[in-house]
């Protein structure tokens, strides 16, 4: 098969970017499942310009159908290879067949850590949260605990201390700056350093405690899992892409969203936080424009 734009990824980024590129006539195709975005599991109440609290399941289903609209073609098959060929890419599906494209985005976001404790899954959604930023403020006066070693917990338990009556850091040994860790004492968070989570105890709706490694139980109604994320390391080498500098995780990208590689563009979690869906939908029309006009596309 062969198509003008061909976009990895049917998350806010990619969706964007389809919208964006099938509305300056490319021939667009977008691979992936919806239903794997990370959205779909979240309400959504910071995005522009909706007052009601959005259901991230409803937002990526109209997403899809809008592009559509557009021309876009979804086919709901992950990548398993992409390659760089001369003056195109050949991306590769899990049913083997390959779609061959004159540019490409790269929006397939991030994979978050996971702790792996029992009632981790179970609870997802109901008391178990992968993101401060994104559900702090149904914490409002609630009790909540953030678990992580990184800077990206102890800046979520500062954050969350802003809106819940109570929140505790458990950590085994908190790795950040002394100014971070400063930050952290004086903004009222208890600090459990040297304990882990060995269980996340609920009543079957939603989390009750936390049964930790020391022995102790603590009651709460809400445990964010901040552990960091997997980055786009494997498809980046593949692809001959570059990544940050920092942290060799994320892709980098120039004001166009575009990578190292010349027509290979990237937008969205993908390219580094915040992780949040502005930024995603920002970038993946950045991208969908610059790469429908690489593809050669007159604008309409
Ligand atoms: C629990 C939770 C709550 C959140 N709440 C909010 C919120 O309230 N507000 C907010 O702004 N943000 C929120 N976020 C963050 C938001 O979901 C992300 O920032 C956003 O979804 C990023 O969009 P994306 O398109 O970059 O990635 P994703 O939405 O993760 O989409 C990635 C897509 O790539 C596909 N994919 C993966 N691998 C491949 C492959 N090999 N080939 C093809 N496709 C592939 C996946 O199936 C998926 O469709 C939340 C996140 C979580 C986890």
């Amino acid at each position: 098969m062969k198509t003008d734009v061909v976009i990895l990824g049917s998350g806010p980024a990619g969706i964007q970017a389809a919208i964006h590129a099938a509305r300056k006539k490319a021939g667009v195709i977008v691979l992936g499942r919806p239903e794997k975005s990370a959205i779909n599991g979240a309400h959504v109440e910071n995005y522009c310009c909706t007052e009601e609290t959005l259901k991230g399941v409803e937002m990526v289903d109209d997403g899809v159908k809008q592009a559509q609209k557009f021309g876009a073609i979804f086919i709901n098959e992950d990548a398993v290879e992409a390659k760089v060929l001369e003056g195109s890419f050949m991306v590769k599906l899990e049913g083997g067949e390959e779609i061959t494209a004159k540019s490409m985005v790269l929006a397939i976001g991030i994979k978050r850590n996971s702790a792996g404790v029992k009632g981790e899954s179970e609870y997802l959604g109901r008391g178990v949260s992968y993101c401060v930023e994104c559900d702090a403020n149904f914490y409002k006066n609630k009790k909540a605990a953030v678990l992580g070693d990184g800077s990206a917990a102890a800046s979520g338990a500062v954050l969350l201390s802003k809106y819940a009556r109570e929140v505790t850091l458990i950590s085994r040994e908190l790795k950040v700056t002394e100014a971070l860790k400063k930050e952290v004492l004086s903004s009222g968070v208890t600090f459990k350093e040297g304990a882990w989570i060995e269980e996340i105890n609920g009543d079957g709706k939603k989390v009750i405690s936390l049964s930790l490694t020391d022995g102790s139980t603590e009651n709460i109604d809400g445990i964010f899992i901040e552990l960091g994320a997997k980055g786009a390391m494997e498809l980046a080498t593949g692809l001959g892409v570059a990544l940050d500098q920092e942290q060799l995780k994320y892709i980098e990208t120039d004001k166009k969203q575009a990578t190292n590689i010349p027509g290979i563009f990237a937008a969205g979690d993908i390219c580094g936080a915040p992780f949040q869906m502005a930024k995603a939908v920002g970038e993946g029309c950045v991208a969908g424009i610059n790469a429908a006009d690489y593809s050669g596309k007159k604008k309409v």
